[in-house]
């Protein structure tokens, strides 16, 4: 039963797919999607341990909470939104797409529109000619906040505040604009520079309980039903009873710390992105946690820094970026010596290289979840626990 409505709510290939290349598995049905995935993970962590069954959604459709859109003017003059080609700077037109938050998609749409009537044009790369680069639109999935950032190449916004009221008037669910300045040829999204036009500047969401503020620069999940889940599962695996010094590395907005903070001792987090980790300073103040501290810093030197004073950890959150962790903080885990490590991993090879490690300085892999959190891509997130071996 369950199977059959599954199969019957797939939706119709994607027109885009060839082009767009951020869906590798449209045509592939939504459980055999999954299959491909949970094998990936199990054999590439069967060395260390145990694989469980993925965690997958129940309607793996537009979950996107944050869509990017770049703009371009063709040569009739006419101007598109849409994505890069594969590989390219070109810019493929896409309207609609099944994984994105769809509000969201029809803001984008909306802001097309705006532009031809502000006489606003889209930004050129090869001729550094034009004003808008990039749209990127942020939602909270239980709040609804609705956050657009415009990124132009240039502080001056001609008819600033009438572009803001007519977007607003399409749109008046969207809580906050911000405009970020992206003077440099590069291919990021965002610049340095931000100055909010409407509203507080951020939204806020909330993750199991708690919530969240999000800046345009943080990082956050980009799922967050399948988030929840990984994140319960992952504090699961942490085993905290009130008296353990948890480290929350990579901590982005200190989502996982956070959560965690009530079943722990004290939390320490750290991560490199500026916002990010004042992000995680107001949320700690947000949701009335005492017992969490936050820096901003290379999670390798700052382990460097807690092992060189053996710094008591009893349990450490680890959530990298793609290319997973690097030498100065495996091997300072290894003077530090934690209980437990809980790794959360967007890269199931770098994290199957960083298990390797790990597993020659005393650890063993308990177990391994996959999540889908990332449905139609071949991305796929795992977390898995590894205690120390008792000597
Ligand atoms: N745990 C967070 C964020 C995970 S994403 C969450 O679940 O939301 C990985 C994070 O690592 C990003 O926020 C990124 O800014 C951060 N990061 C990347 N390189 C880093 C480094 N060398 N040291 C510390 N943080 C880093």
């Amino acid at each position: 039963m369950e199977k059959e409505k599954k199969k019957s709510s797939q939706l119709p290939a994607c027109p885009h797919q060839k082009k767009c290349g951020g869906c590798q598995y449209q045509g592939i049905s939504y459980e055999e999607q999954l299959k491909k995935k949970e094998t990936k993970v199990r054999n590439l962590l069967k060395p260390f341990g145990k694989t469980r069954s993925i965690v997958g959604m129940e309607y793996p459709y537009y979950y996107r909470n944050k869509v990017h859109a770049v703009f371009h003017r063709k040569k009739d003059g006419s101007i598109v939104s849409g994505v890069y080609e594969e590989g390219t700077h070109f810019v493929v037109p896409v309207e609609e797409c099944q994984i994105e938050n769809q509000k969201a998609d029809a803001i984008i749409r909306d802001i097309r529109g705006l532009l031809k009537s502000f006489k606003i044009q889209p930004y050129n790369e090869d001729t550094g000619f034009g004003l808008l680069r990039h749209v990127l639109i942020r939602t909270g999935y239980y709040t609804g906040q609705i956050m657009v950032v415009l990124v132009t190449s240039s502080v001056i916004f001609p008819s600033k505040n009438n572009f803001v009221k007519a977007l607003r008037k399409l749109h008046p669910e969207i809580t906050t604009i911000v405009q970020n300045i992206n003077d440099k040829k590069t291919s990021m999204v965002l610049g340095e520079r931000e100055q909010v036009m409407f509203g507080k500047g951020y939204i806020e969401d909330s993750l199991c309980g708690m919530t969240f503020r999000i800046s345009a620069k943080s990082f956050y999940q980009v799922n967050p039903k399948q988030t929840e889940l990984l994140y319960e599962k992952a504090i699961e695996l942490a085993d905290l009873h009130q008296k353990e010094v948890v480290l929350d590395a990579y901590c982005g907005t200190g989502t996982i710390g956070l959560i965690a903070s009530k079943k722990a001792k004290e939390v320490i987090g750290v991560e490199l992105n500026k916002d990010a980790v004042a992000d995680a300073i107001i949320n700690a103040k947000k949701n009335g946690v005492k017992n969490a501290r936050f820096y901003q810093k290379d999670a390798g030197k700052f382990m460097r820094e807690l092992a060189a004073v053996k710094t008591p950890i009893d349990v450490v959150f680890m959530d990298p970026p793609r290319s997973g962790s690097d030498e100065a903080f495996l091997s300072s885990l290894a003077i530090l010596k934690p209980k437990r490590i809980v790794y959360i991993s967007c890269n199931p090879e770098t994290q199957a290289r960083d298990l390797k490690y790990l597993t020659k300085q005393g650890y063993e892999m308990k177990e391994s979840v996959p999540f889908d959190l990332f449905p139609f891509t071949t991305h796929v997130e795992t977390v898995c626990l590894l205690s120390k071996k008792a000597q």
